[in-house]
């Protein structure tokens, strides 16, 4: 018999319901007590949506972060918080966010960092070493949840984050070698699994996703060490991998003594066979067939095609499962109303993709036939997705098939463009700028809101708009900005505007999935090819030209940071989909500039997030990546100024790369690394203009003249004076006016002040 489990479920709750308990209790509105209890209630809800698995899992569920429940549970509690008094839940919320419900001013401290996990667009909070890190075992909360579930008669599996992984994601704070922990660590994991055998279980579930990375010979070595003293314990200890192919860790992997494997093969079936021969004959093999992010329903027949022969092989040594948590897709797709049917009937959320799983089992364990129906539904829906209409536009195929390499080439060489463009702009030394939005006002916001129910028309509405352009324009004036922006009042969200705007993208009511804590995102869905009805900015960006005799920068979002935002199609590679999105906002890009609009910004805070977890595979993604900017962006007259922005500060590892793209001016941040990104121009001559962020908009502060006129001089050592722009790090809807104003006023002034200095 195939054995079924899942690795995780989402833990927010079908409407958020866990967002909404956190808030309220951070609020100082609701006690421990009544979160604890929605917290309860969730779980078993939870379980009882996995009731028909052979295993559910226990553990997955987190007030905040999985990796920061980790922490907790081996007692890696940074010092900070430790000294202040409270009980454990308060000091998980103050490593997590820095204060908890009803925290004095006192009791704060500065949260946790937090990053990416993996290539997800999830957060964790980064566990924190010293040389002098002791671990303990503090299991009571995870037994509690066992002992739950047990009561509601599942079977239980639990899910704890493995060792090598959590001295991996963390980061050592005194410079001191993170391994060298692990003959500490390996006690409190030992102690741990003794405690849940000693709850009657016969399997625990470890995560080891750092397999699918590239790994030192020290890691490597490590790893075969940790698990010897793991296999001491008498539980079945499954080791699940993730997100990736094992690659060169494959024979490290199916070597460790463990007694299963979890392989993801939405990414590894090309390694299932050698997989299969190199795994001991005792050893358990759970197939993640089911893919754990994204939103597409399984093609079952053609997966038992494959699953069949396997299971002919393995028997009642293969499991089947997930690829990986499916903390990364929305809960119930039965919670969407207003979606448009056919769509609906290609879409599978959480709870749909275990019920898919459970299909694969049943034809499994007792034949196709005894599952027929489900199986015919599933290929009618399937083929039907495949045919159409609303997924397939020939106009679109055909002209991505016909994109030349020349289109993503400007008519001539930087220097070249820069005079012409130097000419016809006519801009001082340091040019000021800002990257796009202006604070997002209570009134903006209800603005939108009533424009969405209903409540105002079009025209309420565009006037609305308009005023606020209007607004925005004149404060640019007033401060004396050189090139000006219209502050994306319209927009709720970069992507998802756009998004709106294009044919091929559906946005559903409840797809929301977590980015980190109570935050949680509801990315658009790429659901067919896209293309752009008509144009999407020209209007606005016209209008607020007219307010003005400064330039006007147009604000568009790049085809790779859409891509890279949204819910892509299983059905062609992402590449693809890419090229559409480029050569829709390429038409926008032109029409802009057919507008007279002389300064075109294409964002791509993005970039960077898509890269690969193996180095190895960087290349690839990078050359289709910028390809497709280079089309969106490159299509113009040599008069007009491309500008991209970036959000992060780490650019170094791919700054060919981004050079290769031929913006004519980059804006990137950097203040808060005190321009150490410009490392890089030691060893790399950046060869057009750039705008390294000097006021950090992530900060209430005001960034004075002085400290951005210091960072402008940094700058200047590495960078000629002409192609050098003064801006913020990023975008300033989440700030307010009051903080604004003077800071931008600054920046002004810093710009003047470094004219006095370089006395042009
Ligand atoms: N133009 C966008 C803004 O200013 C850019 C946002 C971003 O980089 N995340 O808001
Ligand atoms: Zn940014």
């Amino acid at each position: 018999m195939v054995t079924t489990h899942n690795l995780g479920f989402p833990r927010i709750g079908k409407k958020r319901e866990l967002k909404f308990a956190l808030e309220q209790y951070w609020k100082n509105e609701t006690t421990q007590q009544t979160l604890q209890q929605t917290a309860t209630e969730l779980r078993l809800q939870h379980w009882q949506e996995q009731a028909s698995m052979n295993y559910v899992p226990v553990g997955d569920f987190s007030f905040y972060d999985q990796v920061l429940d980790t922490s907790f549970l081996l007692g890696n509690i940074p010092d900070r918080v430790g000294k202040i008094e409270g009980n454990e839940l308060d000091s998980y919320f103050r490593v997590a966010r820095g204060r908890s419900g009803g925290d004095t001013d006192k009791q704060c401290v500065h949260a946790g960092e937090m990053t990416k996990w993996f290539d997800t667009n999830y957060h964790y909070i980064v566990p924190e070493f010293e040389k002098t890190t002791q671990f303990s075992l503090h299991a009571e909360n995870l037994i509690d949840q066992i002992t739950e579930a047990k009561q509601q008669g599942y079977n239980v599996k639990p899910v704890i984050l493995g060792p090598m992984t959590y001295l991996s994601l963390g980061k050592s704070k005194d410079g001191s070698d993170k391994l060298a922990l692990l003959d500490q660590l390996l006690p409190v994991y030992i102690e741990l699994i003794e405690k849940l055998k000693q709850q009657g279980l016969d399997w625990v579930q470890i995560d080891e996703p750092i397999l699918v990375t590239e790994l030192a010979t020290p890691w490597q070595q490590a790893f075969s060490k940790a698990y010897s003293q793991l296999a001491s314990t008498s539980i079945n200890i499954l080791l699940a991998t993730y997100f990736g192919q094992l690659k060169e860790n494959l024979g490290l992997a199916c070597k460790l003594p463990v007694n299963g494997l979890h392989l993801d093969v939405t990414y590894a079936q090309d390694e299932l066979e050698q997989v299969i021969s190199d795994l001991p004959n005792d050893r358990v093999l759970s197939i993640g067939v089911i893919n754990g992010r994204n939103i597409w329903k399984t093609n079952l027949s053609e997966t038992l095609d494959w699953l069949e022969p396997i299971q002919q092989l393995l028997k009642d040594r293969l499991w089947l499962a997930p690829s990986c948590s499916l903390l990364h897709v929305p809960v119930d797709l039965n919670s969407e109303q207003k979606l448009n049917n056919e769509i609906q009937s290609w879409l599978a959320f959480a709870v749909q993709k275990l019920a898919e799983l459970k299909i694969l089992a049943n034809a499994l364990n007792y034949g196709r036939d005894s599952v027929a129906q489900e199986l015919a539904d599933n290929l009618a829906d399937i083929n039907n997705r495949k045919l159409s209409k609303q997924i397939n536009n020939k106009i679109v195929k055909q002209r991505v098939s016909q994109i030349e390499a020349t289109m993503g080439e400007r008519q001539s060489n930087y220097v070249q463009r820069a005079d012409i463009q130097a000419n016809k702009i006519n801009l001082p030394l340091f040019p000021t700028t800002t990257i796009g939005s202006f604070p997002q006002t209570t009134k903006i916001r209800k603005v939108r809101k009533d424009y969405r129910l209903g409540d105002i028309d079009r025209n309420q509405y565009q006037l609305a708009m308009q005023e606020e352009i209007t607004n925005c324009v004149g404060e640019q004036e007033l401060l004396g900005l050189d090139v000006l922006v219209h502050g994306e009042a319209e927009r709720n969200d970069m992507v998802e505007y756009f998004a709106e705007k294009l044919a091929g993208f559906i946005f559903t009511q409840f797809g929301w999935v977590q980015s980190y804590g109570s935050r949680c995102v509801k990315p658009p869905v790429i659901v067919g090819d896209i293309s752009r009805p008509t144009p999407m900015t020209v209007d606005t960006i016209k209008f607020a030209k007219s307010l003005t005799d400064k330039p006007m920068k147009g604000m568009l979002t790049g085809p790779v940071t859409i891509l890279n935002w949204s819910f892509v199609r299983d059905d062609q590679p992402r590449s693809e989909t890419c090229l559409q999105l480029a050569l829709a906002i390429r038409d926008e890009v032109l029409d802009l500039e057919q507008a007279g609009i002389q300064i075109i910004q294409i964002d791509e805070a993005a970039l960077r997030e898509g890269l690969p977890l193996r180095k190895s595979q960087w290349k690839t993604y990078l050359d289709w990546a910028t390809f497709a900017f280079r089309i969106t962006a490159n299509g113009v007259k040599d008069e007009t100024q491309i500008h991209t922005h970036m959000c992060y500060s780490e650019f170094n590892d791919i700054i060919a790369e981004i050079a290769a793209m031929d913006a004519d001016v980059i804006t990137i941040e950097t203040s808060r690394s005190d321009m150490e990104l410009l490392d890089v121009f030691d060893q790399f001559q950046y060869p057009n203009a750039i705008g390294p962020g000097v006021y950090d908009i992530h900060s209430p502060n005001i960034p004075s003249v002085e400290s951005m006129v210091q960072l402008m001089q940094k700058a200047a050592q590495r960078i000629p004076l002409q192609r050098l722009w003064v801006n913020p790090d990023c975008g300033l809807k989440t700030r307010s006016w009051d903080e604004v104003k003077p800071a931008l006023k600054n920046m002004v002034a810093a710009s003047k002040q470094l004219h006095e200095i370089f006395n042009q």
